[in-house]
């Protein structure tokens, strides 16, 4: 019965369930998709937001969500009763995608497929579904058509656009421009928020609302260099709002430091992720009492700069990539492009991966109900295919109604099957599920993150836990054939 359990979960579930039974204090909080020795990594180089300095996510997405309703009213022409919507947490999960021509959120699995859809707030049904999309699989390499929310950042656009597309089809959404025009003027939004200063301005001005103060980062960062690990941020954000989020988040931890400025080697602002990982654009140093900058070809030293790129950066450093791990919380901006390009090793910040992990212990004992009907009617469902196949080859029925007693009770079982199953889910988001998985395959999001980071976590401060000289080890995976003859 375990191992039926295991083999529908995905693989990074399995990982963190065997993780768990092996460890009952919970202990384990990084992930290993690929071995990472930090004994041999020379520099750590971290993202800011979200990695180094999280954010309350809830309040910060609120925030998105207002802040992109506000704008659209105003240069979008978009109706005023727009500036009444409520951002809704539960409407959206990191890993979903948009069909921004259809006005739908899309739940996908590894391969493309659709596994759970809405149509705004709305699900849409299986027969449905297949009418909309014949194949049940989509292309999520067509970006005109589809928008991955791969970031927990961009969950407000996935509520709005939902909330959006649900005034559209109503009567008082005549006014409002097509799905797809409507996808796309909110993500417009949501990078002019970021661009003009409305976010980071309302940040800070009230720091205690958004920012976590996490002494368990700053210690871990002290200690981790008395193993003589060095560290380095290359952020998107500028300079101004870099030093603003780090002195309020690191100094006041500081024991071994004055500031922040001592802590990090290297500081890269206003990088241009992912751009930053394949592009050869300039560095430029900047002057840490007065943000000036000025430009700089030499080779770099220990200092702040603003853009630049990686090749140069690690050349500079005189280290190889693979002395480096990179931490972010980004698929594809701070991981996907950072793998393809430089051989940097990376790790991939989850930060629903605390709750994650909490719901799936909550709804092992429906997972344990599920095995043990499954148990029940597989042997059944054998005799079943026996009898059938006996009745097309040796044109025999006498045992019709055996047949039928047998389709019954596999019918009767799948009831109850299917009452767990919606009792297991409902732990979960209720509109979406678990966020690592789409039915039993591992989810669209879950593919990424075991395709690109080496290692992931809850946060920055899991990993700071360990010993800096500690070995992960990639467990051995388990291949189909290896699962179903117990040879794993
Ligand atoms: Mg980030």
């Amino acid at each position: 019965m375990k191992r039926w359990i295991l083999s529908s979960m995905s693989l990074a579930q399995q990982t963190a369930i065997s993780a768990l039974s092996q460890n009952s204090n919970s202990s384990v909080k990084v992930f290993v998709n690929r071995t990472l020795n930090m004994r041999k990594i020379k520099f750590i180089g971290l993202d800011m937001d979200h990695t180094l300095v999280r954010y309350h996510s809830h309040a910060f997405e609120e925030l998105s969500h207002q802040t992109m309703c506000k704008k659209l009213v105003e240069q979008k022409n978009y109706p005023a009763a727009v500036l009444n919507l409520k951002f809704d947490v539960n409407l959206a999960v990191r890993g979903l995608v948009i069909d921004k021509k259809k006005g739908n959120l899309l739940k996908v699995s590894r391969h493309g497929g659709i596994r759970a859809s809405y149509h705004g707030t709305k699900p849409i049904d299986f027969q449905q579904q297949q009418k909309l999309y014949k194949s049940t699989y989509i292309d999520l390499s067509d970006a005109n058509a589809y928008a991955a929310i791969d970031t927990a950042f961009s969950l407000s656009v996935a509520t709005l656009y939902a909330q959006l597309v649900e005034i559209k089809d109503s009567p008082a959404g005549e006014t409002l421009p097509d799905y797809e025009t409507i996808s796309l003027d909110v993500i417009e939004m949501l990078d002019l928020s970021h661009r003009d200063g409305s976010l980071k301005n309302e940040v800070a001005r009230n720091l205690d609302k958004y920012i976590i103060k996490d002494p368990d980062v700053v210690r871990g960062i002290e200690r981790f260099k008395k193993h003589d690990k060095k560290f380095f941020i290359v952020t998107n954000s500028d300079f101004a709002y870099s030093k603003l989020l780090l002195d309020y988040a690191i100094n006041p931890f500081l024991k071994d430091h004055k500031d922040w400025t001592e802590v990090f080697e290297y500081v890269v602002t206003l990088a241009q992720k992912p751009r930053f990982f394949w592009d050869t654009l300039r560095f430029l140093k900047v002057d840490g009492q007065t943000g000036a900058m000025t430009n700089f070809d030499e080779s770099l030293k220990p200092g702040l700069y603003q853009g630049g790129g990686a090749a140069k950066f690690a050349k500079d450093l005189g280290v190889e990539g693979d002395d480096i791990v990179y931490i972010g919380d980004h698929i594809y901006g701070d991981i996907l492009r950072l793998k393809k390009d430089c051989n940097w090793r990376t790790a991939l910040v989850v930060e629903e991966l605390d709750s994650e992990i909490e719901n799936y212990k909550k709804a092992q004992p429906f997972s344990k109900e599920i095995g043990a009907l499954m148990d029940k009617k597989e042997p059944l469902e054998r005799q079943l295919v026996d009898l059938i196949t006996k009745r097309i080859e040796a044109s025999d029925d006498s045992n019709e109604s055996r047949v039928q007693e047998l389709q019954n009770q596999i019918s009767d079982i799948d009831k109850v099957i299917s009452q767990n199953i919606k009792k297991q889910q409902s732990v979960f988001n209720p509109h979406w599920g678990e966020i690592m998985r789409a039915g039993n395959e591992e989810s669209y999001f879950a593919t990424q993150v075991d395709r690109y980071a080496c290692v992931y976590m809850p946060k920055l401060s899991d990993l700071l836990d360990y010993s800096p000289r500690t070995y992960f080890r990639a467990s051995r995976r388990p291949l189909a054939h290896e699962l179903a003859l117990g040879l794993d």
